[in-house]
């Protein structure tokens, strides 16, 4: 199939080529994000391949398929860029892809916890500096603290694993308990006493009109003071104005970022050149108990190599008009 990919770079490339060896797919690389000014380009693909920030609204979804695509191959979990009511009454087939490596995500999860509790970040400039003090490095044990899981699928359950390794009392917030989670000693509580009982809390729940801004002020103020707070889900599940001031009252102890509600205009991008225009984004590079990464939880080789896998098996599912499982319906 005629395929337009989007929002590629040099790795996506890489492994989708690699991948469609075994496919023979038509791919067409382009680098801009998928938005209201490029989806001319995908003109007469009936595929079109996107990732976590292209735009896939009403607008985009209706020029697409006016311009003749019929699916949306999405090389990401999370769908919440697709507005799938508008894609259903286009006949527009939308396919992601579930589960490329939910280690990959747990994994960075733990780097950045393990990162701000020892302040590694900061360790690292300072001996590069010659300066051994090691005043403001001080850490605590994770041994017999508590974890709150928000959203124990397939990445909040391999961080219960991870953080049962380190001796930690883990407890969970979702509402689809799952069993190994449970097997693991994950204790489901109410949102609000995971908030009142965490040392660290870490977002694992996909973004939905539920999840918006589910971090906000009114439950940072249920957190623990000097909570460490990790988000490697979606951005706009924290409020984040709310945690820049809970940062600067101490309330947020430490804080760790892969995503960011406006991440779209930055992550992905060298702008090492430029001025960075978002004040709000700005302010929490200052802080010297943040951590931001740039959306790169998902970013190992496995991952890469299972995410081109999927997708192009998505993709010759629906050419070959057999029932795709990673198919994604809204349920109305
Ligand atoms: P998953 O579907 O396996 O698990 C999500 C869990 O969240 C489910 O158990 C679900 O019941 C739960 N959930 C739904 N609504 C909730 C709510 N209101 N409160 C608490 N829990 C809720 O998904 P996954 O593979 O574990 O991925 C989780 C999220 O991680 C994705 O939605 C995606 O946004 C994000 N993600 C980020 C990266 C990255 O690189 N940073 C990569 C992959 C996925």
């Amino acid at each position: 199939m005629k395929v337009a990919v989007f929002s590629t770079k040099s790795y996506d490339r890489m492994f989708l080529e690699a991948a469609n060896a075994g496919y023979g797919h038509e791919l067409i690389f382009f680098e801009p994000h998928l938005n209201r000014e490029t989806s001319i380009l995908a003109a007469g693909f009936p595929a079109v391949c996107a990732f976590v920030n292209d735009q896939l609204d009403a607008t985009v979804l209706t020029a697409l398929a006016r311009q003749g695509t019929r699916l949306i191959a999405l090389r990401c979990a999370g769908f919440n860029n697709v507005d799938l009511a508008a894609a259903r009454d286009l006949g527009l087939k939308v396919v992601r892809v579930p589960a490329y490596s939910p280690h990959a995500v747990a994994e960075h999860t733990v780097a950045l916890i393990l990162s701000l509790n020892r302040k590694i970040h900061r360790a690292y400039a300072r001996v590069r500096e010659g300066n051994f003090a090691l005043d403001g490095l001080l850490g605590f044990d994770l041994y017999r603290k508590t974890v709150g899981i928000i959203g124990t699928g397939k990445i909040g359950t391999v961080v219960a694993n991870i953080m049962k390794g380190f001796g930690c009392h883990l407890l969970g917030y979702d509402p689809y308990p799952n069993s190994e989670c449970k097997e693991v000693g994950v204790r489901y509580v109410s949102l609000a006493q995971l908030f009142v009982e965490s040392d660290i809390i870490t977002l694992h729940c996909p973004l939905t009109p539920e999840t918006h801004h589910l971090i906000d002020t009114k439950a940072l103020n249920q957190m623990k003071s000097g909570v460490v707070l990790i988000n490697t889900s979606r951005g706009a599940v924290i409020d984040t104005q709310a945690v820049i001031n809970a940062s600067k009252s101490g309330k947020v102890g430490c804080l760790g970022l892969d995503v960011y509600e406006e991440e779209a205009g930055l992550f992905f991008k060298d702008l090492s050149n430029l001025v960075i225009q978002d004040d709000v984004f700005a302010r929490l590079l200052t802080f010297p108990n943040v951590i931001i990464t740039g959306h790169q939880a998902f970013f190992t080789r496995e991952a890469l190599e299972n995410i081109a896998e999927t997708t192009l098996a998505n993709i010759t599912d629906c050419e070959q008009g057999r029932a795709c499982p990673n198919e994604v319906t809204i349920i109305r």
